[in-house]
């Protein structure tokens, strides 16, 4: 399970998360939605370790995120090492708005890549878990295409196989579906479904509404670097409290 307490990101004096707390547990889906520039993907940078956050505490299964478990004499905590990080976040994986698969190989090879050369995952072994990995996405009989002979929706796909393929413990998607053409959104959103229904832990940014009223165990809403509301979809989506959520709410629907 995924805690995040009072998480806080500056860059800069540009103070991006402003003391955010997060609970996500095993199995469960956590919708993340709010403005442009309210801090989601720099939330889930955060807790994949892309950024380092400037304060708060990301735990994994109880896990200290960056830090070793224990303070040191003097009260300082302890980073860890680069192979460390490497190991934590290998637990994790991410899908983002654009599908970034390597052009020069297929389906299948963009799927085993990281089985083969970050896990040291047998080629053989690695191939057929590739292709289950593509079938489950809906993809068997697409393997030895290239990025280029896939639809925008069918890369996306590969790219949610290839994340699999790490066998994640979290997964977390960054607007999968903003750049698709609309007719191809919701190839790539029953994708998601189909794993929150067989108890995939995920973190999604979406603005898709009718998604995370369907599949979100729990709903945030970010807005200037905070978590302004969250609870379940009924609540947070069909009663929302705060102004801001309201006039969001109405923008996106
Ligand atoms: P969107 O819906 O447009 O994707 P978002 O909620 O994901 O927005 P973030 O991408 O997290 O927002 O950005 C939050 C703020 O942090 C923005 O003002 C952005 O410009 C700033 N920001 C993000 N990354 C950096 C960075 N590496 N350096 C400086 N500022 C950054
Ligand atoms: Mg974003």
């Amino acid at each position: 399970k995924v805690r995040l307490e009072n998480i806080h990101k500056a860059f800069g004096n540009l103070h991006v998360l402003r003391g955010v707390d997060l609970e996500v547990g095993e199995g469960e889906v956590c919708v993340l939605i709010g403005p442009s520039g309210s801090g989601k993907s720099t939330l889930l940078r955060c807790i994949n370790q892309l950024e380092e956050p400037t304060g708060g505490k990301i735990l994994i299964d109880g896990e200290l995120q960056g830090y070793s478990p224990k303070p040191l004499a003097d009260g300082r905590w302890q980073k860890l090492s680069e192979k460390e990080i490497a190991a934590q976040r290998s637990r994790i994986s991410m899908v983002f708005q654009r599908f970034n698969l390597f052009p020069h190989m297929t389906a299948l090879e963009n799927v085993c890549e990281a089985p083969i050369h970050v896990r040291g995952v047998p080629k053989m072994d690695a191939r057929a878990q590739a292709l289950e990995l593509l079938k489950r996405v809906g993809l068997g009989d697409r393997a030895d295409h290239y990025p280029s002979e896939l639809s925008g929706g069918q890369q996306q796909r590969v790219a949610i196989a290839r994340a699999l393929a790490m066998e994640p413990e979290i997964m977390l998607f960054d607007e999968p579906t903003s750049a698709l053409d609309p007719e191809l959104v919701a190839e790539v959103l029953q994708v998601l479904k189909d794993l929150a229904a067989e108890g995939q832990t995920m973190v999604v940014v979406t603005h898709e509404i009718a998604f995370a009223r369907e599949v979100a165990d729990h709903v945030v809403f970010m807005d200037g670097g905070q978590a302004v509301e969250a609870g379940p979809p009924s609540e947070i989506l069909d009663n929302p409290r705060s102004g801001r959520l309201k006039e969001f709410l109405a923008s996106v629907l």
